[in-house]
């Protein structure tokens, strides 16, 4: 079995998901498709929700009425029968009732949720109302009856295996299945999400409890590109990758991939292709257990990050400094991304600020604080990069002008991180690319 993930630009359109659903037919072999919200539809929810949440309720309305008439002439285009129109209207409708109503009912954090799932339920149901025009056998998977996360939010992958092959076991008769990526469960069985971007990780963790033969992310763009392609001008996509360095180009900002969506395939050992629905000839990227080669394969920059130094109030660092240091943002469940040490002082980065005010009254004791923010990292990710012959060099040489804060290397034998002021993000980017890539 397969999983084919499209992400919203994959579907956007009504002619997209005419070529979703001739990918989707291709293969013989029964399959899963995930699927995002129509592109656009997600930060609308999250506007809604917003407006709501704030209690202007006028243009939280105006805000849901534009999107419906998005779908209204969407579901024109998609529909060739009057029936299929019909049935897409009903659920255009139901889905749209259901906005509706919330905007009159007290707003909550659960309530948010709900609003942020209208887009992939919208998008499934539509499809499936396409395949069903085209007379394309299918069965829609709903992925709230799965999909889950636990109290820390994080998957519950033994309970979405035995739910998952319990539904397919009752549609041993079906080849092809569709469902929701980026909404499940929580723990208190309310509606939540991935996080955004988490059709990625939906994707991969239902790839780990079906032990697919392959994880397809099909997306906008001819797979992981040694570059953001956002950013710099001439960027080359990548061949292969291996899990750990595909890992590390998500996390640290390469946004073609969820930062989570690696480790659950990496886990179950399912390889992940990244292919562009646009041009489905294209190799695309291949993301397995070992890389093909060693050397620099790409870089990624993640902005939003605040850089925090602890100068011990001793002259050393004193033995258990650290682990004070880390159990602060233990506490405050804050991950570290960035950490490097002198003999006097640490600096680390993190990108959640949202519990800082405490975190640094906590760290007040142990030395002197200093916060800055504005920060990026930008991350030279590949395989035992030092060994490559002197891309060290190359890379330092290339950003001599770059104010650069932190530099960290040897955690993992795949990454270079550099901390630069943001405003330096572009151009350290582009230096890069000449300087090590050549481009
Ligand atoms: P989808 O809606 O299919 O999930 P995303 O917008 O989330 O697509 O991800 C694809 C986009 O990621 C590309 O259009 C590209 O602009 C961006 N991107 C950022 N960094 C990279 C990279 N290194 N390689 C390829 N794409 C990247
Ligand atoms: N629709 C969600 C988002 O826009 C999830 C996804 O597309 O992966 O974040
Ligand atoms: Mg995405």
């Amino acid at each position: 079995m397969k999983v084919m993930k499209f992400g919203g630009t994959s579907v956007g359109k009504p002619e997209r998901m005419h070529q979703v659903a001739q990918l989707i037919t291709k293969t013989d072999e029964p399959t899963i498709v995930v699927l995002s919200a129509l592109s656009g539809t997600t930060n609308a929810l999250v506007e809604i929700g917003t407006y709501i949440s704030k209690g202007e309720r006028n243009t939280a309305k105006e805000c849901i009425d534009k999107l419906h008439a998005h779908y209204e002439s969407f579901i024109k285009e998609l529909a060739r029968s009057e029936a299929a129109y019909v049935k897409a209207k009903a659920i255009v409708t139901e889905h749209f009732e259901f906005l509706n109503i919330i905007l009159r009912i007290s707003f909550s954090e659960a309530l948010s949720k709900d609003i942020l799932a209208q887009g992939e339920l919208l998008s499934t149901k539509l499809f499936c109302v396409y395949l069903e025009q085209r007379g394309i056998d299918h069965m829609l998977l709903p992925a709230l009856e799965f999909m889950s996360i636990d109290a820390n939010d994080e998957p519950q992958v033994g309970s979405i295996k035995v739910k998952l092959s319990q539904l397919l076991k009752q549609h041993s008769d079906k080849k092809l299945f569709i469902t929701q990526g980026y909404i499940c469960r929580n723990a208190r069985g309310e509606v939540d999400n991935l996080k955004r971007g988490g059709s990625d990780y939906s994707a991969s963790l239902i790839a780990a409890a079906i032990q697919a033969s392959v994880c397809e992310i099909w997306t906008d763009i001819d797979g992981m590109h040694n570059n953001d392609p956002r950013v710099v001008n001439k960027t080359v996509p990548v061949e292969q990758l291996s899990f750990d360095e595909a890992a590390e180009l998500a996390y640290f900002g390469a946004k073609i991939l969820h930062p989570a969506s690696i480790w659950p395939a990496q886990m179950y050992k399912v390889p992940v292709k990244l292919l562009n629905t646009m041009q489905p000839e294209a190799k695309g990227t291949t993301i397995e257990e070992e890389a093909s080669s060693i050397g620099a394969k790409a870089v990624a920059a993640k902005d939003g990050i605040y850089a925090i130094r602890v100068k011990s109030s001793r002259m050393l660092l004193a033995y258990g400094f650290l682990r004070k240091i880390f159990e602060v943002f233990e506490k405050y469940r804050t991950s570290i991304d960035m950490i490097t040490t002198s003999e006097v002082a640490v600096s680390l980065t993190i990108d959640n600020a949202t519990q800082l005010k405490d975190i640094l009254k906590e760290l007040e004791p142990l030395g002197t604080v200093e916060v800055e923010e504005n920060y990026t990292i930008v991350s030279v990710v590949g395989n035992e990069i030092a060994k490559e012959k002197d891309v060290l060099t190359k890379l330092f040489q290339s950003i001599s002008t770059i104010p650069v804060r932190m530099v960290s290397y040897g955690g993992s034998p795949h990454n270079v991180s550099l901390l630069v002021p943001s405003a330096s993000k572009t151009e350290t980017l582009k230096l890069l690319n000449k300087g090590i890539f050549g481009l």
